[in-house]
């Protein structure tokens, strides 16, 4: 079976270029100097783009989900109260490791259309002084919404709880600052905003979290799900705790030092264009977008409520087998279908090419609606955002 023409999914996508050539590079030994060389570059970008001097760098050897899990089971000890933040899936399902590990759960969860008030955490926070961390997910890539980070980072530092921050679609696309929002642990992947393979997790360790794993005994050791292996062996001792991707590395520092070049606020001005452009679209032509704001709206993916009688899975299949553009579906958030816009594919006529195809799919079944005015609201939501930052210089 052919690829899809245009794959315009909310992650992964194609690789940048330049971390497609690097995925091909020669393949190294990981005791080469040249490649411990590269680790520690590659380290050194993903800081740079994380914007945090304060904070370690672990560079996880597996999808996002390793270093999502490995997180909640280097924090939780049984019998801990954690506080999960829910407001889509990926919040949701953080719960449930932090369940199975042992934590005492206390939730807070807001429909999937919405994003969590920090109000309402630092109330609860203030009523549960038992809670030692915080989980939550910054972009809700299912529900194509944000959470307000930057404001619950001060109010659980200020309070000596430790976050635990899902960023995995929102690194390299949505404005984010560990250091000056005062998060702890964090995860990203390399799939999302930052254009690379999938098959990483890019971790930011803040001391505040690394003494909260101190005194948790059943911290994994010895174990791919170790964070302390990578501290201690790597960091440590210059000792990999096992082989890492070798091909990966390089294919995400490649994509790391592109997103450098270009600049990380350039970088995230370009997603919020193309989103804003992707929003203008879908109710230009009829549509409703998922979040129940503009200002929760994420910049990588556009949440598209579908409309009644049809379900997700049904237009994405129909669009992928009539136009050749892969989207995604809902992911159990509700009656969503997506178009992503993050990476490489956050570049001005991508969504377009997205509105267009699903607005097709949409009266192909017999949904009524104007894709004309959604590709002209969507044009002029471009136009009147002005170039592309380093177009100029081509
Ligand atoms: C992509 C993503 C992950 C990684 O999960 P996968 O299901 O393996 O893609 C985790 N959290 C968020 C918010 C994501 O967008």
């Amino acid at each position: 079976m052919r690829p899809a023409d245009f794959t315009l999914s909310a992650g992964p996508n194609d690789v940048t270029a330049a971390a497609r050539a690097a995925l091909g590079s020669p393949l190294l030994y990981h005791y080469d100097p040249a490649f411990i060389e590269r680790f520690k570059v590659a380290e050194q970008r993903i800081a740079a783009i994380y914007g945090t001097t304060e904070h370690e760098i672990i560079l996880m050897q597996g999808e996002a989900v390793l270093g999502l899990e490995s997180a909640a089971r280097s924090v939780v000890r049984p019998g801990m109260a954690v506080l999960n933040l829910v407001s889509g899936v990926f919040g949701k399902g953080f719960g449930y490791w932090l369940t199975a590990i042992g934590a005492v759960l206390h939730e807070i969860e807001v429909p999937y259309n919405e994003a969590v008030d920090p109000a309402v955490v630092a109330a609860y926070l203030d009523a549960h002084p038992e809670v030692e961390a915080v989980s939550v997910v910054h972009s809700e890539t299912p529900s194509g919404t944000l959470n307000p980070v930057r404001e619950i980072g001060p109010i659980c530092r200020s309070r000596g709880v430790v976050t635990i921050v899902d960023c995995v679609s929102s690194f390299g696309g949505v404005e984010l600052r560990p250091q000056e929002w005062q998060l702890d642990l964090l995860v990203a992947g390399p799939q999302k905003c930052l254009g690379g393979p999938p098959g990483m997790s890019l971790m930011a360790v803040s001391e505040q979290a690394w003494a909260l794993i101190a005194k948790n005994p059943i911290a994994p050791r010895g174990s791919f799900l170790s964070m302390l292996d990578w501290k201690e062996q790597w960091h440590g001792n210059g000792k990999f705790p096992f082989t890492p991707s070798v091909s990966d590395l390089h294919g995400v520092s490649a994509a790391a030092e592109e997103l450098l070049e270009e600049g990380v606020d350039a970088a995230i001005a370009r997603h919020s264009r193309v989103a804003a452009a992707c929003r203008a679209g879908v109710t230009g032509m009829g549509l409703q977008v998922w979040a129940a704001r503009d200002e929760i709206a994420a910049a990588c993916a556009t949440a598209i409520r579908v409309p009644e009688g049809l379900t997700d899975i049904g237009i994405r299949d129909h669009v992928r087998a009539r136009y050749g553009v892969q989207l995604s579906a809902g992911q159990g958030a509700g009656p969503i279908i997506r178009i992503g816009h993050m990476g490489a594919n956050a570049r001005p006529m991508y969504p377009i090419v997205g509105l267009a195809a699903l607005g097709q799919g949409f009266v192909d079944l017999g949904v009524k609606l104007d894709i004309g005015a959604g590709i002209e609201a969507a044009m002029a939501s471009l136009a009147a955002s002005g170039a592309l930052p380093g177009s100029a210089d081509r």
